[in-house]
């Protein structure tokens, strides 16, 4: 499942509506896009139910025969993910990856996912296999083998990890898509440019997208020959300490830099807002909520940006919120997000195919990779962009 490039989520631009663009008596729930998600979700379901089966299995037959390979299993398959109000994801390390081709562009889709699906479908039953095998001969208390078995099992509750996530990635953009059409038919044919390989089409559009919105509650704390920092107020209603805390720290550790003997660097102003003070005239929400994201974070202070949770997909909107789903999070991908706060947008693109009955195609475009706002994966941020910054405040 290393292909998958889904360890970060995106944007939505600034003036993004919330429209249901649906033909003519057609429903949300109706929609070709949300059917084929719900028929694909309800495979993926079934297939995790086969997979806690075989953890079963497997982990009887090595309690009767190797008892002390036990602490190699880990526990059952973990449920589906779940997301909503206050659900932290966990932040990894993210090591930059490796020189990638000049161009590289991914793709997401009910199809696509389908068939990582069925992919682990067939390593599981493989797995099964052998499982029954070797219950009938003596091989069973070979630790050998069974080490072997339990390291299989392992690796497809790592994918299913990566499934899960890539289901709340095609729920989100796939929605979005539906909702805003006209706005990802423009990126399409931006797509369409950028992927025929010109030259000046990426250097154009890395020029345009390249340069931050940044918001007034973005300050400067120092701006000397030596040091630069930057404050960014933070509100956020997210009570876990420990992940702030965390958040924080990854944050500020990713944003820095140095060139020409100047140190540049970022302070975030973590303030708590409780959600009782957010709702004081209304129903305040409990963990696991579903929200409307976008009047969640209206009612948030507006001389700061916001931190909040109950995304299916981590995504930003440019110098307002990063909203946080349940899936996990690089380090790398947090320091993206941030960098939508400080008002720059993504440099890579994303458009979208039809699949008519089989909901949308996404489609994303990098073409840049040592920029952290184009390629979230394995781009850094650097000098140019604290100076780019420091040019709109000027
Ligand atoms: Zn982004």
């Amino acid at each position: 499942m290393e292909c998958l490039f889904l360890r970060y989520a995106s944007r939505v631009v600034p003036g993004f509506l919330v429209v249901f663009v649906l033909s003519a008596g057609q429903t949300y729930a109706q929609s070709a896009y949300v059917q084929e998600g719900d028929r694909v979700e309800a495979r993926f379901r079934t297939f995790r139910n086969q997979l806690d089966q075989f953890y079963r299995s497997l982990r009887s037959t090595v309690e009767q025969n190797a008892p002390s390979l036990l602490p190699e299993l880990q526990d059952a398959p973990p449920q589906p993910v779940v997301f909503g109000y206050q659900l932290v994801p966990r932040i990894s390390d993210s090591p930059a990856a490796g020189n990638a081709a000049p161009i590289a562009s991914f793709s997401y889709s009910w199809p696509i996912t389908q068939g990582y699906i069925d992919n682990e479908g067939v390593r599981l039953a493989r797995a099964q296999q052998d499982l029954r095998q070797i219950g009938d001969t003596e091989g069973a208390g070979d630790p050998a083998v069974l080490l072997k078995l339990i390291g299989d099992y392992r690796n497809i509750v790592t994918n299913q990890g990566t499934i899960d996530q890539y289901i709340q990635y095609n729920r989100f953009w796939q929605r979005s898509i539906a909702q805003d059409r006209s706005r990802f038919d423009q990126m399409t044919k931006l797509y369409e440019v950028l992927k025929s390989g010109l030259p000046a089409a990426a250097a154009a559009v890395q020029q345009i997208l390249g340069k931050p919105d940044v918001p007034s509650f973005v300050g400067i704390v120092r701006r000397g020959t030596e040091r630069v920092l930057l404050r960014v107020p933070l509100y956020t209603d997210i009570e876990d300490q420990d992940f702030l805390a965390e958040a924080k720290q990854s944050i500020e550790g990713m944003w820095r830099a140095t060139e020409a003997g100047i140190e540049y660097a970022i302070e975030v102003d973590m303030r708590r807002v409780p959600a009782s003070q957010l709702y004081r005239a209304g129903t305040v929400p409990r963990r696991g909520d579903h929200l409307d994201l976008r009047a969640h974070t209206g009612r948030f202070p507006d001389d700061g940006a916001v931190l909040t949770t109950g995304a299916e997909a981590t995504h930003s909107l440019v110098g307002r919120y990063v909203a946080l789903g349940p899936g996990d999070l690089s380090s790398r991908t947090l320091a993206h997000e941030f960098g939508h706060l400080l008002g720059f947008r993504d440099g890579y693109i994303r458009g979208y195919q039809d699949l008519g009955e089989r909901g949308f195609e996404i489609l994303e475009l990098t073409s840049v990779f040592d920029d952290i706002m184009t390629a979230p994966r394995q781009g850094n941020v650097r000098a140019a962009h604290f100076k780019l910054i420091l040019d709109e405040l000027r």
